[in-house]
């Protein structure tokens, strides 16, 4: 079969049970797809063909005894930032290079026991800091659609890997917007759920209140699939909350689209740098849910100004902290030949952190020094507290909130945006990691240069069934989710 790589999720798991082709043949077209493929769009950081292969072996045997979950089998990749036991986890930095850890993070071992087979690893920005997936040390990934583009970031090559079809499904992280905004950028549907919901066990963090795992996939439905095997408690993970996990595939038809109050807040739609192309894909979105049954509400959310400032002071002061860790000691890259300690504390971190890594550092240690932390760190939880209650009125008067994941297409790669032109491009992701809450992106359209363009979804918290639902109703009467980059066309 050479068309197995346009098979989705429910297609992959019935053809699988029926025996209509084996977990180690399906395995086998997505490796044959990466050594094929992957030179143009490198999303792999690392692939691991030997184990693959052998998991697949197991599943297909499991297939055969009877003993399969519903997905076992089913290919997937790994962003680079969730420990693998034996198998690289750089988190696209030089300081984890040859880093391999003893431990399997939770969602790994969640996706093993489920029957999941690894093809690998994927790439991202360094430590999950970007929207390009450019500062990776390895280097930058391409946007399947465009080549010449980025595929966003952080979980660039997640995006970029199924976008090309070099991996049905992929986990991704975000902690201000790198599952949604790769999502919108390579014309996936992607999941950040409610904090809390996902384990970060074994995830390289961050910051860890804001960090969350999710699932990037063609659709609402493959979406659902892999949300089912990561989603739920954790002992290992403190913040993750004890509450019972939905059947997210069962509930895909559950919410109606029928009544649903989306909520169309003011300020997002009158941003600087709104690209009219994405602001009209949006708004045609908007008028395909009102045709199915939805009410549009216009909201106030007063806040917007702040999420930018407030992201960015709290993002580096849990970042300087975390990657204190780092020090040449124990952790992966170590300068030659230091002087003495403080020469191979400052010199393996100099070294071993990129730019913007190091620009992060300085601001968050900064932010929480002695003299300063009242007035910045202090300020900004406070102003964090805002954002969260600006949301839970509006969630008073509507079911969700419709927003742009991004407010342009994808960049082009060196187009070496400021720091400030970055961050202003996470406008609109940003504020649901500071409340905490989920929130998805969908395909709907393209822009003048046939970019993909994203819709989001903010739903209130714990409900990823409702938001995957919409999606799913959505994509039930449109078909942008099944459009495909040119390279995702071609053949292994
Ligand atoms: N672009 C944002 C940042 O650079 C979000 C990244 C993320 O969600 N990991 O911090």
């Amino acid at each position: 079969m050479t068309d197995l790589h346009r098979l989705s999720i429910r297609e992959l798991a019935e053809g699988l049970s029926q025996a209509k082709f084996s977990s180690r043949e399906l395995t086998e077209h997505y490796l044959q797809r990466i050594v094929k493929l992957d030179s143009q769009v490198k999303s792999y950081v690392t692939v691991t063909p030997e184990q693959a292969l052998a998991e697949a072996d197991a599943a297909d045997a499991a297939l055969k005894a009877g003993n399969a979950t519903a997905l076992t089998g089913i290919p997937l990749a790994h962003k680079d930032i969730f420990c693998t036991k034996g198998i690289k986890t750089t988190a696209g930095s030089k300081i984890l290079d040859n880093f391999i850890s003893p431990y399997d993070a939770t969602v790994v071992e969640k996706t093993k026991a489920a029957g999941l087979v690894t093809l690998g690893k994927v790439n991202m920005d360094e430590f999950a800091m970007g929207s390009t997936s450019e500062s990776s040390y390895v280097g930058a990934t391409s946007n399947p659609w465009a080549l010449d583009h980025v595929p966003g970031g952080s979980s660039g090559g997640s995006a970029a890997a199924v976008a090309a079809d070099l991996a049905p499904f992929a986990t991704g992280t975000d902690t201000g917007g790198s599952i949604r905004q790769p999502a919108s950028f390579c014309g996936l549907t992607g999941l950040k759920p409610t904090y809390g919901r996902v384990s970060r066990f074994g995830i390289i963090a961050y910051a860890s209140s804001l960090d969350q795992a999710g699932p990037m996939a063609r659709s609402a439905e493959d979406c659902a699939y892999l949300m089912n095997v990561i989603a739920g408690h954790d002992a290992k993970d403190s913040t993750s909350v004890k509450k019972e996990v939905d059947d997210y595939v069962a509930n895909l038809s559950n919410t109606s689209v029928k009544g649903l109050r989306i909520g169309i807040p003011k300020q997002y739609f009158n941003v600087a740098g709104l690209d009219a192309d994405v602001k009209a894909r949006v708004e045609e979105s908007l008028k395909k849910l009102e045709e199915m049954g939805a009410t549009l509400v216009e909201i106030d959310l007063n806040m917007t100004e702040a999420y930018v400032p407030t992201y960015y002071l709290i993002a580096p002061a849990e970042a300087s902290s975390n990657l204190s860790r780092y020090d040449g000691v124990r952790y992966g890259y170590r300068c030659k030949n230091p002087a003495d300690l403080m020469d191979l504390y400052k010199r393996s971190r100099s070294e071993g952190f990129g730019p913007e890594v190091q620009r992060r550092i300085l601001i968050g240690t900064y932010a929480l020094s002695a003299g300063y932390y009242d007035a910045y760190y202090v300020k900004a939880q406070k102003v964090r507290r805002l954002i969260q209650q600006d949301f839970l009125k509006a969630f008073e008067n509507v079911d969700v909130i419709a927003a742009p994941s991004a407010p342009t297409t994808a960049y082009k790669i060196g187009a070496n945006l400021s720091p400030t032109e970055m961050y202003l491009g996470d406008i609109y992701t940003l504020a649901v990691n500071l409340a905490g809450l989920p929130a998805i992106n969908a395909p709907v359209g393209f822009d003048k240069d046939s970019l993909p363009v994203g819709l989001q979804l903010i739903g209130n918290y714990w409900s990823e069934s409702q938001l995957l639902s919409i999606v799913h109703q959505y994509q039930q009467n449109t078909d942008w989710h099944t459009k495909r980059a040119a390279i995702a066309e071609e053949n292994a």
